[in-house]
Protein backbone atom coordinates (compact mmCIF):
# COMPACT_ATOMS: atom_id res chain seq x y z
CA UNK A 1 0.00 0.00 0.00
CA UNK A 2 1.57 3.29 -1.27
CA UNK A 3 0.16 6.74 -0.98
CA UNK A 4 1.34 9.41 -3.65
CA UNK A 5 1.29 13.01 -2.58
CA UNK A 6 2.37 16.11 -4.56
CA UNK A 7 3.35 18.22 -1.30
CA UNK A 8 4.32 21.85 -1.98
CA UNK A 9 6.34 21.92 1.25
CA UNK A 10 5.04 23.63 4.76
CA UNK A 11 6.46 25.57 7.66
CA UNK A 12 2.65 25.39 9.48
CA UNK A 13 4.96 24.71 12.41
CA UNK A 14 7.23 26.92 12.95
CA UNK A 15 5.12 29.69 11.84
CA UNK A 16 3.61 30.51 15.07
CA UNK A 17 -0.05 30.88 15.85
CA UNK A 18 -0.56 34.25 14.09
CA UNK A 19 -0.21 32.56 10.47
CA UNK A 20 -3.22 30.72 8.65
CA UNK A 21 -2.19 27.32 7.60
CA UNK A 22 -1.32 26.48 4.29
CA UNK A 23 -4.26 26.24 2.05
CA UNK A 24 -5.22 22.44 1.80
CA UNK A 25 -6.29 22.36 -2.12
CA UNK A 26 -3.07 23.87 -2.55
CA UNK A 27 -2.10 20.21 -2.81
CA UNK A 28 -3.03 17.16 -4.66
CA UNK A 29 -3.61 14.18 -2.57
CA UNK A 30 -4.68 10.50 -3.40
CA UNK A 31 -3.78 7.21 -1.86
CA UNK A 32 -3.30 4.54 -3.65
CA UNK A 33 -4.70 1.56 -1.24
CA UNK A 34 -6.78 -1.18 -3.42
CA UNK A 35 -8.95 -1.99 -0.53
CA UNK A 36 -9.60 2.12 -0.06
CA UNK A 37 -10.33 2.31 -3.98
CA UNK A 38 -12.43 -0.51 -4.09
CA UNK A 39 -14.57 0.58 -0.75
CA UNK A 40 -14.92 4.07 -1.87
CA UNK A 41 -16.16 3.04 -5.30
CA UNK A 42 -18.66 0.55 -3.52
CA UNK A 43 -19.79 3.73 -1.74
CA UNK A 44 -20.55 5.67 -5.00
CA UNK A 45 -22.01 2.25 -6.16
CA UNK A 46 -24.43 2.04 -3.52
CA UNK A 47 -25.30 6.25 -3.80
CA UNK A 48 -25.74 5.72 -7.56
CA UNK A 49 -27.57 2.06 -7.74
CA UNK A 50 -29.47 3.15 -5.33
CA UNK A 51 -30.85 6.32 -7.30
CA UNK A 52 -31.64 4.33 -10.23
CA UNK A 53 -33.53 1.52 -8.49
CA UNK A 54 -35.66 4.82 -7.06
CA UNK A 55 -36.41 6.23 -10.02
CA UNK A 56 -37.13 2.92 -12.02
CA UNK A 57 -39.27 1.27 -9.32
CA UNK A 58 -40.59 3.79 -7.00
CA UNK A 59 -41.00 7.11 -8.50
CA UNK A 60 -42.02 6.65 -12.08
CA UNK A 61 -44.46 3.97 -11.41
CA UNK A 62 -46.65 6.30 -9.19
CA UNK A 63 -47.72 8.56 -12.94
CA UNK A 64 -47.28 11.48 -10.93
CA UNK A 65 -45.46 14.14 -12.65
CA UNK A 66 -45.28 16.64 -9.45
CA UNK A 67 -44.22 13.71 -7.33
CA UNK A 68 -41.40 12.40 -9.19
CA UNK A 69 -40.26 15.51 -10.07
CA UNK A 70 -40.11 16.84 -6.35
CA UNK A 71 -38.50 13.84 -4.64
CA UNK A 72 -36.48 14.06 -8.11
CA UNK A 73 -34.61 17.29 -7.48
CA UNK A 74 -34.68 16.57 -3.51
CA UNK A 75 -32.93 13.06 -3.82
CA UNK A 76 -30.52 14.49 -6.59
CA UNK A 77 -29.24 17.60 -4.89
CA UNK A 78 -28.81 15.56 -1.96
CA UNK A 79 -27.14 12.81 -3.47
CA UNK A 80 -25.14 15.27 -5.03
CA UNK A 81 -23.77 17.10 -2.39
CA UNK A 82 -22.96 13.66 -0.28
CA UNK A 83 -20.80 12.67 -3.49
CA UNK A 84 -19.11 15.61 -3.86
CA UNK A 85 -18.41 15.75 -0.43
CA UNK A 86 -17.08 12.14 -0.33
CA UNK A 87 -14.87 13.11 -3.39
CA UNK A 88 -13.61 16.38 -1.25
CA UNK A 89 -12.55 13.99 1.79
CA UNK A 90 -10.67 11.61 -0.11
CA UNK A 91 -8.85 14.31 -2.55
CA UNK A 92 -7.74 16.70 0.26
CA UNK A 93 -4.82 16.51 2.38
CA UNK A 94 -5.99 15.53 6.23
CA UNK A 95 -3.09 17.46 7.35
CA UNK A 96 -0.35 15.75 6.96
CA UNK A 97 3.12 16.98 8.62
CA UNK A 98 5.88 17.37 6.05
CA UNK A 99 8.23 14.69 5.31
CA UNK A 100 11.77 15.59 7.02
CA UNK A 101 9.73 17.97 9.07
CA UNK A 102 12.19 20.06 11.83
CA UNK A 103 11.77 19.83 15.39
CA UNK A 104 9.47 23.17 16.64
CA UNK A 105 8.02 24.57 19.45
CA UNK A 106 5.60 21.76 19.45
CA UNK A 107 7.35 18.84 18.83
CA UNK A 108 6.45 15.92 21.03
CA UNK A 109 8.02 13.08 18.93
CA UNK A 110 9.90 11.87 16.26
CA UNK A 111 8.78 9.24 13.27
CA UNK A 112 11.11 6.94 11.87
CA UNK A 113 8.94 6.38 9.13
CA UNK A 114 8.32 9.78 7.66
CA UNK A 115 11.62 11.32 9.36
CA UNK A 116 9.73 14.05 10.93
CA UNK A 117 9.40 15.77 14.43
CA UNK A 118 5.82 15.34 15.10
CA UNK A 119 3.69 17.58 17.14
CA UNK A 120 1.32 16.55 19.83
CA UNK A 121 -1.65 16.01 17.84
CA UNK A 122 -0.39 14.07 14.86
CA UNK A 123 0.19 10.25 14.82
CA UNK A 124 1.39 7.75 11.62
CA UNK A 125 -0.99 6.54 9.56
CA UNK A 126 0.46 3.08 8.02
CA UNK A 127 -1.88 3.33 4.94
CA UNK A 128 -1.24 6.76 4.64
CA UNK A 129 2.07 6.23 5.34
CA UNK A 130 1.69 9.39 6.84
CA UNK A 131 2.02 11.37 9.88
CA UNK A 132 -1.28 13.34 10.06
CA UNK A 133 -2.18 16.12 12.43
CA UNK A 134 -5.02 15.50 14.45
CA UNK A 135 -5.65 12.33 12.84
CA UNK A 136 -8.96 10.99 13.80
CA UNK A 137 -9.25 7.72 11.86
CA UNK A 138 -8.47 6.22 8.70
CA UNK A 139 -12.08 5.53 7.09
CA UNK A 140 -11.37 2.97 3.89
CA UNK A 141 -15.11 4.12 2.53
CA UNK A 142 -13.84 7.17 1.97
CA UNK A 143 -9.57 6.06 1.31
CA UNK A 144 -8.57 8.53 3.00
CA UNK A 145 -7.63 9.42 7.07
CA UNK A 146 -9.91 11.94 8.99
CA UNK A 147 -7.68 14.96 10.12
CA UNK A 148 -8.17 18.59 10.66
CA UNK A 149 -7.78 19.96 7.01
CA UNK A 150 -10.72 17.32 5.60
CA UNK A 151 -12.99 16.82 9.01
CA UNK A 152 -15.30 19.76 7.68
CA UNK A 153 -16.21 17.44 4.25
CA UNK A 154 -16.74 14.44 6.08
CA UNK A 155 -18.80 15.81 8.56
CA UNK A 156 -20.70 16.86 5.20
CA UNK A 157 -20.75 13.69 4.06
CA UNK A 158 -21.95 12.05 6.89
CA UNK A 159 -24.89 14.27 7.20
CA UNK A 160 -25.80 14.19 3.48
CA UNK A 161 -26.06 10.79 3.32
CA UNK A 162 -28.22 10.80 6.66
CA UNK A 163 -30.26 13.51 4.56
CA UNK A 164 -30.49 11.35 1.62
CA UNK A 165 -31.43 7.57 3.31
CA UNK A 166 -34.05 9.26 5.61
CA UNK A 167 -35.74 11.02 2.38
CA UNK A 168 -36.20 7.31 0.49
CA UNK A 169 -36.85 5.45 4.23
CA UNK A 170 -39.83 8.25 4.05
CA UNK A 171 -40.75 7.37 0.15
CA UNK A 172 -40.61 4.16 1.28
CA UNK A 173 -42.36 4.01 4.72
CA UNK A 174 -45.14 6.84 4.37
CA UNK A 175 -47.20 4.84 1.84
CA UNK A 176 -47.18 1.40 3.89
CA UNK A 177 -47.92 3.73 6.80
CA UNK A 178 -51.03 5.79 5.00
CA UNK A 179 -52.46 1.49 3.97
CA UNK A 180 -52.28 1.08 7.06
CA UNK A 181 -54.05 4.15 8.74
CA UNK A 182 -56.60 3.36 6.28
CA UNK A 183 -57.50 -0.13 7.44
CA UNK A 184 -55.90 -2.04 4.74
CA UNK A 185 -54.02 -4.30 6.99
CA UNK A 186 -55.01 -7.01 9.06
CA UNK A 187 -53.67 -9.86 11.14
CA UNK A 188 -53.58 -12.30 7.78
CA UNK A 189 -51.84 -9.54 5.60
CA UNK A 190 -48.15 -10.86 4.41
CA UNK A 191 -45.60 -8.30 3.02
CA UNK A 192 -43.64 -9.31 0.19
CA UNK A 193 -41.31 -6.66 -1.48
CA UNK A 194 -40.05 -6.96 -4.97
CA UNK A 195 -36.21 -7.65 -4.75
CA UNK A 196 -34.74 -3.70 -5.80
CA UNK A 197 -37.25 -2.50 -3.37
CA UNK A 198 -35.64 -4.55 -0.71
CA UNK A 199 -32.01 -3.68 -2.27
CA UNK A 200 -33.23 0.06 -1.53
CA UNK A 201 -34.27 -0.33 1.78
CA UNK A 202 -31.06 -2.16 2.49
CA UNK A 203 -29.39 0.68 1.19
CA UNK A 204 -30.74 3.49 3.01
CA UNK A 205 -31.25 1.49 6.38
CA UNK A 206 -27.21 0.96 5.94
CA UNK A 207 -26.92 4.87 4.88
CA UNK A 208 -28.74 5.95 7.61
CA UNK A 209 -26.90 4.09 10.67
CA UNK A 210 -23.50 4.52 9.13
CA UNK A 211 -24.35 8.73 9.15
CA UNK A 212 -26.36 8.27 12.70
CA UNK A 213 -22.97 6.61 14.13
CA UNK A 214 -20.42 8.70 12.42
CA UNK A 215 -22.29 12.05 12.65
CA UNK A 216 -22.73 11.75 16.39
CA UNK A 217 -19.20 10.41 16.57
CA UNK A 218 -17.85 13.41 14.61
CA UNK A 219 -19.65 16.19 16.61
CA UNK A 220 -18.52 14.24 20.08
CA UNK A 221 -15.25 15.12 18.81
CA UNK A 222 -15.03 18.23 17.39
CA UNK A 223 -17.15 19.65 20.73
CA UNK A 224 -14.33 18.33 22.67
CA UNK A 225 -11.29 19.08 20.24
CA UNK A 226 -10.43 15.52 20.35
CA UNK A 227 -9.60 12.36 18.16
CA UNK A 228 -12.19 9.22 18.49
CA UNK A 229 -8.99 7.57 19.90
CA UNK A 230 -8.55 10.01 22.68
CA UNK A 231 -11.82 9.73 23.39
CA UNK A 232 -12.25 5.92 23.43
CA UNK A 233 -8.71 5.37 25.37
CA UNK A 234 -7.79 8.38 27.19
CA UNK A 235 -8.92 9.93 29.77
CA UNK A 236 -12.18 10.12 27.87
CA UNK A 237 -14.97 13.20 28.98
CA UNK A 238 -13.12 15.83 30.26
CA UNK A 239 -14.24 18.97 27.93
CA UNK A 240 -11.90 20.60 25.47
CA UNK A 241 -9.82 23.60 26.67
CA UNK A 242 -12.14 25.86 24.09
CA UNK A 243 -16.25 26.57 23.99
CA UNK A 244 -18.14 23.76 21.65
CA UNK A 245 -18.39 26.94 19.10
CA UNK A 246 -14.99 27.75 18.93
CA UNK A 247 -13.90 23.74 18.11
CA UNK A 248 -16.85 24.03 15.44
CA UNK A 249 -15.13 26.77 13.57
CA UNK A 250 -12.48 25.54 13.52
CA UNK A 251 -12.94 23.02 11.60
CA UNK A 252 -16.40 24.46 9.39
CA UNK A 253 -14.69 27.91 8.56
CA UNK A 254 -14.22 31.24 11.24
CA UNK A 255 -17.76 32.54 10.41
CA UNK A 256 -21.36 30.78 11.00
CA UNK A 257 -22.34 30.77 7.44
CA UNK A 258 -24.33 29.03 4.63
CA UNK A 259 -20.84 27.86 3.55
CA UNK A 260 -20.71 25.84 6.22
CA UNK A 261 -23.01 23.25 4.09
CA UNK A 262 -20.76 23.57 1.23
CA UNK A 263 -18.52 20.95 -0.19
CA UNK A 264 -17.09 23.60 -2.60
CA UNK A 265 -16.09 26.03 0.31
CA UNK A 266 -12.88 25.36 1.56
CA UNK A 267 -12.91 26.50 5.36
CA UNK A 268 -10.17 29.04 6.28
CA UNK A 269 -7.51 26.86 8.93
CA UNK A 270 -6.82 28.90 11.75
CA UNK A 271 -5.28 27.58 14.88
CA UNK A 272 -8.55 26.87 17.65
CA UNK A 273 -6.83 29.31 19.86
CA UNK A 274 -7.60 32.14 17.51
CA UNK A 275 -11.39 30.82 17.40
CA UNK A 276 -11.38 31.38 21.48
CA UNK A 277 -11.36 34.60 21.24
CA UNK A 278 -14.01 35.11 18.95
CA UNK A 279 -16.24 32.58 20.12
ZN1 LIG B 1 5.02 9.18 10.26
ZN1 LIG C 1 -4.64 7.15 6.65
Amino acid sequence: MSSWVQNHGTSEHSAGLETPLQAPNQRCWFILDPIGILCAMAAWALVLSGGWVLFRDLLIPSNNMLYIVANGVVFHLLASLALASHLRTMLTDPGSVPLGNPPGPDTVSYCTDCHSAIPRTACHCTVCQRCIRKNDHHCPWINNCIGEDNQKYFLLFTMYIGLTSTHVLLLLGIPVLCSYMRGEWDSSSTVSLPAPILFLLLVAIMGFLFAVVMLCSQMCVIYSDKTTTELLYQNTHSGGRWSKCANMKAVCGSHVSLAWLSPFHSPEHYKVSEHHDMA
